[in-house]
């Protein structure tokens, strides 16, 4: 008996054929296996239950990197009898693709040896196996192969060759294979003269370790070190040194974005974090993302961390060591490397200026990051894409009420991506149906883009904000090399409806025919693919900060009644003026002023207020009265803007959401026993803000605490999204509900409005692959203009909607 089998999905460069060549000779079949750039096709001979214990294997004892999607079997009709199981070489298939591994943290494996003395790859920063290492950020094109990544110019040494070619080495076939003999090595570079002495030039083990020592030694000191990782640059420094950080956000122009950290070990992130089973399994997860997590009150046994490292802010972004690197800056035990000690806990931050992307090549890092690093610690592999570190936060399960059957019920923990970047991109999104070649190029802020094909939506990397000249030359190098890798020729091309986003301008240059798709739709339409669900309608709760409207205005408390083609607007927050437009966005105060005039609120003599410019705020309300650049927005993220600034809480934001993030902080607490405020529904079922806003100011005149608000406020919310959702029940039967946008990166609102829903017989999505924010935004763009574009003639360009 003789069966064909092919396997599609990640199953290149994770140490497949081995795996196979493993399982084949255990049950003494014969036969081959090989990489084509499909997939991996296999042909075995031998017993049937041999061959049957072989498929169920396959499916089952996986390599812990592969992903398999597909298994297909056929009767091997050729009559050959083979005498052996052999690992054929890889041959390539005309047009077919399949995808590629992300980058995989170092492996247990590794690290031990990697510590080990007596190896010969001890202390090497660039070890690897054929379960870790370098994959997404090296890869030039496919099939996965050595001379299709960075690491073809380093020519393997015979001791490398031996462990490459033999099937049974835990390094066959690792394509970035390395060791001090023949691959890359480190470097430091100093850019101020008090380090001089250090010679880049030389490669001697010595040398490459004394780099490593003198970049602990200058981090132990104080100095900001650049260090070039897997997908980029990262700026680092003592986490515990307040000038330092301080320094460093001087330097990158970050007044108070938090940065992250990079702990030694788990015990150092136990020592200043609250941290649950789900949250320790995340951080030590072969992905290593930044993970958010709850400060521990104070105590004396934690590590210091500068307050500068997270302003105001109840949490920190932690992350571990991921590459050998890492761990040769942060071990806390080797004896040589301890020669000098160095800090337990590093902010790492990405290498760049404020909103630029990272900086990936040297030449690159070292002229435009030289004014932001006293040293850079470098190598020669070079970076073929950047990825920036993803970020993720734990959503913890909890105990609800079915409303059906009054029973308690479980939802549990699951992983919410912020940033879905590093150790997960390009992993695709698969979808319930097939869809055409396709490019999504996203939003403006927290770019990412999406590519499609067949039942798969590769989401890119996080690309960032899009107004700068770098970010959007990473833009359409992403692209580029995406749509190549995956052998993708877009027949549709979907962008927002914003005509002055520079990523709707790259769109408008490309030939195909085009979509503009509503901002908020998209939203809501990522989140239903993410779900895997296929075409139908339901409620849609679209809340975030900013989205061009079908009318012109500016959108963002959105309710709507949504399937993949189109879109009713059932319901919106009262539209307000914006005095000033976008730059209201960086100061709420001009927010709150604005609201306040336009509803006729007396806000005088309000602390807020104490120390505005009585002509600024004049001017305002002249705008207002006359229209000037003035735009009517229904954004959630500004009514959040203006409570907080009405409170006292802050007038100005130097980050996005940054006033939103404070008062959930606050809220937190309180959000259980605080009771809504009132608000009214007004022409039609849109939601007016004049007696929410009135009682805020009445509870500030009153002194009450900003936590009692804030909290208060959440519960409004909260109240309005699970109304809302009831008349659009009532109006159109809809039971499903789906939340996305920036707005629900608010755990309490999130928990609160979940909780509603579900009492009240909703079905409840939101998002569990992608970002709700802005990030997860192209996923939606492609499905919306396969299906609108789908049904409809095709013109140049379109919109979605009405
Ligand atoms: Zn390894
Ligand atoms: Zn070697």
């Amino acid at each position: 008996m003789a069966k064909h089998i092919s396997v599609k999905g990640v199953v290149q460069g994770v140490g497949f054929r081995p795996f196979v060549y493993g399982l084949a000779t255990r049950l003494n079949l014969h036969g081959w296996v090989c990489n084509t750039s499909g997939g991996v096709e296999i042909v075995v001979q031998g017993p049937t239950s041999n061959i049957e214990n072989f498929i169920h294997d396959l499916k089952t004892e996986a390599p812990p990197l592969a992903k398999i999607d597909d298994v297909t079997e056929y009767d091997e009709l050729s009559s050959i009898e083979y005498s052996s199981f052999d690992i054929r070489p890889s041959t390539s298939v005309e047009a077919a693709f399949q995808p590629i591994s992300a980058d995989v943290a170092i492996c247990p494996d590794c690290e031990r040896e990697l510590f080990d003395p007596r190896d010969r790859r001890y202390l090497y920063p660039f070890i690897n196996c054929t379960n870790c290492g370098p994959r997404f950020t090296i890869i030039q094109d496919i099939p996965y192969d050595r001379p299709n990544t960075t690491m073809a110019e380093f020519l393997m040494c015979e001791h490398c060759g031996t462990e490459y070619n033999n099937p049974l080495d835990r390094r066959f076939h690792a394509q970035p294979i390395a060791c001090p003999q023949c691959g890359p090595f480190v470097a430091l570079r100093d850019i101020h003269p008090q380090f001089s002495g250090i010679n880049s030039k030389i490669s001697s083990i010595e040398c490459r370790t004394s780099a490593i020592l003198k970049a602990r030694k200058l981090l132990c000191e104080g100095y900001i070190v650049g260090v070039k990782g897997l997908g980029g640059f990262h700026l680092a420094c003592d986490a515990s040194n307040s000038l330092s950080v301080e320094e460093l956000r001087d330097r990158k122009g970050r007044l108070a974005k938090p940065f992250a950290l990079m702990a030694a070990d788990i015990d150092v992130v136990r020592s200043i974090c609250q941290l649950s089973s789900e949250e320790e399994a995340l951080l030590t997860s072969r992905e290593k993302p930044i993970v958010l997590l709850a400060k521990k009150p104070h105590n004396e046994r934690a590590y210091k961390i500068s307050k500068w490292v997270a302003p105001n802010l109840d949490y920190l972004g932690i992350m571990l060591p991921y590459t050998p690197l890492h761990h040769l800056l942060l071990n806390q035990t080797d004896p040589l490397l301890g020669v000098e000690p160095v800090p337990p806990l590093l902010v790492m931050t990405s290498g760049n200026y404020s909103e630029e992307p990272i900086a990936t090549d040297d030449e690159d890092a070292l002229s435009r990051l030289a004014p932001l690093a006293d040293a850079f610690l470098i190598h020669n592999r070079q970076i073929h894409i950047r990825c920036d570190d993803s970020v993720v936060r734990v959503d913890h399960g909890r105990l609800t009420i079915d409303h059906e059957s009054d029973e308690m019920l479980h939802r549990p923990s699951s992983v919410v991506y912020l940033r879905r970047s590093r150790g997960y991109a390009p992993y695709p999104v698969k979808l319930p149906f097939e869809v055409k070649p396709t490019l999504a190029v996203g939003g403006e802020l927290k770019n990412t883009f999406c590519l499609t094909r067949d039942r798969y939506a590769f989401l890119s990397h996080h690309i960032g904000d899009m107004e700068n000249a770098e970010t959007y030359e990473s833009f359409e190098q992403g692209i580029k090399h995406l749509s190549h890798i995956f052998r993708v020729e877009p027949e549709l091309i979907a962008c927002d409806l914003h005509p002055n986003y520079f990523s709707t301008q790259y769109a408008q240059k490309l030939d195909a025919p085009r979509l503009g798709v509503q901002h908020h739709h998209a939203h809501i339409v990522s989140c239903m693919a993410d779900n895997g669900l296929d075409d139908r309608r339901l409620i849609g709760l679209s809340f975030d900060g900013t989205g061009y409207g079908t009318d012109g205005a500016i959108w963002g408390g959105e309710v709507l009644l949504a399937s993949f083609a189109d879109f009713e607007r059932f319901a919106h927050l009262e539209y307000l003026p914006l005095p000033g437009g976008d730059a209201a966005i960086r100061s709420p105060w001009r927010i709150a002023a604005g609201y306040a005039h336009a509803l006729a609120i007396e806000i005088d003599e309000l602390p807020f207020l104490r120390n505005a410019d009585p002509q600024a705020l004049n001017i305002l309300r002249q705008q207002i009265d006359k229209k000037i650049n003035s735009p009517l927005t229904s954004s959630m993220g500004r009514l959040f803007d203006a409570v907080a600034s009405l409170i006292g809480l802050r007038n100005e934001v130097t980050y996005e959401a940054q006033a939103a993030i404070e008062m959930e902080g606050l809220a937190k607490p309180f959000v259980t026993v605080a009771q809504p405020y009132p608000y009214e529904i007004t022409n039609g079922n849109n939601i007016g803000l004049k007696s929410l806003l009135q009682s805020i100011v009445e509870d500030v005149r009153l002194k009450k605490s900003t936590e009692i608000i804030s909290a208060r406020f959440h519960r409004t919310i909260a109240d309005i999204a699970v109304n809302s959702c009831e008349r659009a029940c009532q109006a159109s039967g809809l039971k499903e509900v789906a939340l996305s946008g920036g707005v629900w990166q608010n755990q309490v609102l999130l928990d609160l409005v979940r909780d509603g829903l579900l009492k009240n017989g909703f079905v409840v999505y939101f998002h569990r692959q992608v970002p709700t924010n802005d990030g997860g935004l192209s996923l939606g763009q492609a499905i919306i203009a396969n299906y609108a574009l789908g049904v409809q003639e095709l013109a140049p360009a379109s919109t979605a909607g009405k």
